[in-house]
């Protein structure tokens, strides 16, 4: 600091010094060329303006006006080379001259203030309003606290320390920069006594006023959100101040804007959840209604009808009872995984699983189900082993048979194939249908999408298959996926492990 002085004491004597010999050689100059004296002052006066210009201090002004004045009368008034003033217009010239070059450093000086005070203003204005556009885009406390930290000593220079109060914890939760060493001189106490207040302590106040840091509530509104405290080495200005309660007002507008995102979310969560429940409801109301009339009728006219019915009559009404019933296991199955899920209760159980034993055991469930259906598998030739949960991954391929079954007519063909494409493990499930509908395919893999079945046998759809397969994949880690066939017909389920 001392040396800074010192540097700058010596630039301005060096300028100074410099100015007012340059004046004096073109002064010497105006003289040989027989310009009349008076006007040699003037370039002493020219020489004062660009000494207050360069230097920015009234002093040097002033003590630059005595040096002129001076070497003027030394070098330029009769007698020469003295400091003795013979003609009496010269000290009439001499005294306007102090006078005009006093008035015109007060002018500069003012002049310059104004001006340095229009670059801080303006220097001020660009720093808040990076600031705010920086702030637009932050989510997350943690992010906002951390850029206002950062902001407020790049900026500032001022070091700083913020405290959240955490709903969960019940604690107040404190943001530092620790790259920034007197950081670690904050008292937590003193910023819980300052929360549990509502009031300033610290640094110039009643409460530990010797404190180096100051502790300020992080209010809005009514409400206390936590606590700023600002480190108070080197004193603080009144810009410093002004400059921190403008950003603590953004960092509170931001807070504010996180606040309400999450209560939109819970709120958009909340909607979710209920519009769910309603659909399910809807959907079980409709959908269980049918296989449950039918199991319970069909078993009714069996047990009356026993000796009646002869065998063939008994074994097709209790196939349909199977049906119905292993229809209402798929769906139940679907369900509890649904709930697993929406609960993010879907643990997987993996392990290496012999994809021919999942195909199969797939094929087996759906075996009562198909109909006049054509199911082929392609199963590969050499045992292959994949990590997943055999279950969920039987329940995925159950799914998309079904709805080959569901969805295409009687007679159509359905294959199901293995294949290893880039060491990744490929199922696909590909009928000869009539596709996916084109208004669908975007919407596929959502939840409670349906339509009505192929077959009007069959039972209708709750539209939670795809979605329950999808979330299964995506647990595993997988990506599924569907389109149409490349011939237009049919479509292809699939998924990658
Ligand atoms: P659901 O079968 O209960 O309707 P899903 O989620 O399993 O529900 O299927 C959603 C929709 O996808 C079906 O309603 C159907 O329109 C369409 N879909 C599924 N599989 C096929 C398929 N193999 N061929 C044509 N459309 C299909």
């Amino acid at each position: 600091m001392k040396n800074k002085n010192i540097t700058t004491l010596l630039r301005h004597f060096f300028i100074t010094t410099a100015i007012i010999f340059i004046c004096t050689l073109v002064s010497l100059f105006f003289v040989e060329l027989h310009i009349r004296t008076e006007n040699i002052i003037m370039i002493y006066l020219l020489g004062v303006l660009f000494i207050v210009i360069e230097t920015k201090q009234l002093v040097w002004g002033i003590a630059s006006s005595f040096i002129s004045i001076i070497t003027f009368n030394y070098c330029f008034t009769q007698p020469l080379y003295s400091l003795h003033i013979h003609d009496p217009n010269y000290i009439i010239t001499i005294i306007i001259f102090l006078i005009v070059s006093i008035i015109t450093n007060i002018l500069m000086g003012k002049l310059q203030k104004h001006a340095a005070i229009a670059h801080y203003n303006e220097q001020q204005t660009l720093a808040f309003y990076e600031i705010s556009k920086s702030f637009l885009n932050l989510s997350g406390i943690q992010t906002i606290f951390m850029h206002t930290i950062h902001a407020l000593y790049e900026y500032q220079n001022i070091i700083s320390v913020l405290y959240y109060y955490d709903e969960k914890s019940k604690q107040l939760q404190r943001y530092q920069d620790d790259a920034m060493p007197l950081a670690l001189h904050v008292v937590d106490e003193l910023a819980t006594w300052c929360y549990k207040h509502q009031k300033a302590c610290g640094h110039a106040t009643a409460i530990n006023g010797s404190e180096q840091w100051s502790y300020h509530p992080l209010c809005h509104g009514e409400e206390i959100l936590g606590v700023y405290a600002i480190s108070h080495t080197p004193e603080l200005t009144k810009e410093n101040e002004l400059f921190i309660h403008t950003l603590i007002a953004q960092m509170v507008m931001a807070l504010e804007r996180e606040q309400l995102y999450a209560q939109q979310e819970q709120s958009r969560i909340a909607i979710e959840k209920e519009k769910l429940r309603n659909n399910l409801l809807r959907s079980l109301s409709h959908d269980l209604r049918t296989p449950l009339t039918n199991i319970a009728g069909s078993s009714a006219v069996l047990l009356e009808n026993d000796d009646v019915f002869d065998s063939e009559m008994k074994k097709k009404l209790m196939k349909s009872i199977s049906s119905d019933a292993q229809w209402l296991t798929q769906l139940v199955e679907n369900l509890l995984n649904m709930t697993r899920i929406q609960d993010g209760r879907l643990l997987l159980s993996k392990r290496c699983e012999v994809v021919d034993d999942i195909i199969c055991e797939a094929l087996q469930r759906c075996e009562s189900r198909k109909g006049s259906h054509t199911i082929s598998a392609h199963l590969p030739e050499t045992i292959q082993l994949v990590n997943m949960d055999g279950q969920l991954i039987i329940q995925v391929l159950v799914n998309f048979i079904d709805n080959a079954i569901k969805h295409t007519q009687p007679t159509s063909h359905i294959d199901i194939s293995f294949t290893q494409k880039k060491g990744k493990a490929c199922f696909e499930v590909s009928d000869d249908g009539n596709g996916i509908p084109d208004n669908m395919i975007d919407t596929l893999f959502d939840s409670f999408v349906t339509t009505k079945s192929e077959r009007s046998d069959a039972k209708r759809g709750v539209g939670l298959g795809l979605s329950i397969s999808k979330a299964i994949i995506e647990a595993h880690g997988g990506t599924i996926y569907a389109h149409n066939r490349a011939d237009g017909h049919g479509a292809i389920f699939g998924f990658y492990l």
